[in-house]
This record gives C-alpha cells, structure tokens and sequence, in this order.
C-alpha cells in the first residue's frame, strides 16, 4: 500500500496528513501558521513532515497553498492571503530538507482534485468547482487531462469573473467582481449596511428563511446571482457538472433549491448539468493533495521504466 503526505497550508494555521493510495487518512495534525515568515513556514513544513513520516515509507508529498502556483516549477507565484509566501520556491526549499518527491498547487484547485477522486465528482467526467467561502474560489477540472491551469496558472478564478459591470471595487483592482457578492465576508458586510448591525452567515441565511427585511432580499439575490454565474459557467464550459463547497454549503437548506430553480429555468441546456454540493468537507484540501503526490510519484515511474 503507497502512502503519501499531504498537506492543507491556510494562513491560520496547516492541516497534514499521512494518506495512503485508497484515500485512508491514517494520521492528521493541525499546527499554527500565523504571521509566520518564508523560512519559517519552510521549517514548519520540513517539521511537519518528519514527524508524519515518522516509521513509515512515504512515496511523495503533496502541498496545496493559498496562491497561483506554477505546479511544473513548485514555485508560488502570488500569494494575496499570505504575502511572505510570494516568489517562493517551495519545491526546492523543501529539498534542501527533504528529499521526497515533492508537488505544489493551488488550494482551490488541490479540493478539486479531492472531490474528483473520492467526492462528489468520483463519477463526472468533467466539472466546475466554485468554492463559496470567505471568499470566492474555483478550479476546472477533466478526468482526461486534470486541472486547467491556464496559461499563467490563474484558471479557474471564478471570483474574479464580473457579475456587475461597474459595481463593488475589488482587492484585485477590478470593479464588480463575483466575490464581492456571492462571499460569505460580502453578504455579511452588506447585511451590516442594511440593517446596522453585524450578524454572521448562519445568521443571515435563518433570518431570510423567516423573512426578515433586510436579511431575504439580500438572500434571495445570492440566490439569483449564482444562477446567473452558474449560467454563464455552463455556456462557456459545458461541463458534466458543477461542484459548490466552501462553508455555504452548509447552510445549503436555505438557498440550494431556489438556485437549482433559477439556474434551471433561465440556461437554455440547464437541465442536463449535474449541480452538486461538495462532500469532502474539510479534507477535500488533505486528499486532493494526497491524490497529486499519489500521481507524481506515478508519473515518475513511469519515466524511469521508459
Ligand atoms: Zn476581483
């Protein structure tokens, strides 16, 4: 039985795992990463590691981190959530270490490859992964090909598409941008403009299924601007279907049917696509990661016996 380390890096703090090849996780820990610098990150990791692999034989490592990640060079392009991380070369700071085979992508797209393997896309052939979150995050995948990256490896940055031309300034610098609006941060801060007060997500989606006055317009338009998204998605991209994680889903009881609903009604082949919530949860990260170690160190024997 292989088994591969996997890791989840967030800026809070890093998820890891000891996983082997049909998808056991067989030991996990969590350790902080705040404010933690490049070397020390580095070390946290290296560390990290060492103690999983401790008295076991480990095939490969698998890392997904915040940021565009240039898979091929284990290199972290741009890292807005977690700035020190910019310009790193994971890959070979790690081998200056550990001498594992090592591979580095994308988280959103790390999750995706977890749904692909043991979630909710185990039986697609293709899917759009939108992840509704804090923020707003996406990644495109094909079982013939894998993750699209694209051609600066920002595929699949479905937060960044414009839902509002013109609309709410964006951190990226454009205006309008899907996650100024289908965001967990975002509905908050325009229920707090609404209604004066600050309540969280949970909050919100309850009011609104109660009709509160300022909580139900608000939900009922996530619910249409998602359709919308989903709409301009599946004209574009026609997949097998489309995953929805991130912490709304959780609160998927007061929102997934009208989206269903919508969507269905108004994209002209929308009865045809798979719509699903995501099922990996809080692993999907741990497992997408452990499927890409599992097909590095794949790729690498097929070299060698070439
Ligand atoms: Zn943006």
């Amino acid at each position: 039985m292989k088994r591969v380390i996997s890791i989840d890096l967030g800026g809070t703090n890093l998820k890891a795992a000891l996983v082997d090849q049909e998808a056991n996780i067989l030991r996990r820990l969590t350790v902080p990463t705040n404010k933690m610098g490049r070397t020390a990150l580095i070390e946290q990791l290296a560390g990290v590691m060492k103690k999983l692999g401790q008295d076991v034989e480990i095939e490969a490592v698998g890392i997904g981190t915040p940021g565009f990640v240039n898979r091929e060079a284990g290199r972290v392009l741009l890292a807005t959530n977690l700035s020190e991380w910019t310009g790193t070369d994971v890959e070979d700071e790690l081998h200056r270490i550990i001498s594992l085979p090592i591979v580095v992508e994308n988280d959103a797209n790390v999750a995706a490859l977890g749904e692909a393997w043991v979630g909710a896309g185990r039986n697609l052939d293709s899917f759009f992964m939108i992840t509704l979150g804090t923020g707003v995050g996406g990644a495109i995948f094909a079982r013939s090909t894998g993750i699209w990256n694209g051609a600066s490896y920002r595929g699949g940055e479905v937060g960044h598409a414009i839902l509002y031309p013109g609309g709410k300034p964006c951190a990226c610098g454009q205006q309008g941008c899907v996650e100024q609006y289908l965001s967990g941060r975002s509905i908050e801060a325009t229920f707090e403009q609404l209604a004066g007060k600050r309540l969280r997500c949970p909050e919100i989606f309850a009011a609104a299924a109660v009709g509160h006055e300022q909580a139900t317009p608000i939900v009922n338009r996530f619910c249409s601007d998602l359709a919308v998204l989903l709409t301009s998605l599946n004209n574009i991209f026609d997949p097998a279907g489309f995953i929805i994680g991130g912490g709304l889903v959780h609160l998927r009881q007061f929102w997934w049917a009208k989206v269903q609903q919508a969507f269905q009604t108004q994209c002209m082949h929308g009865e045809a696509v798979a719509l699903l919530p995501a099922t990996t949860g809080n692993s999907a990260g741990l497992l997408g990661a452990a499927y890409l170690a599992l097909g590095l160190k794949r790729e690498h024997l097929d070299e060698s016996n070439s």
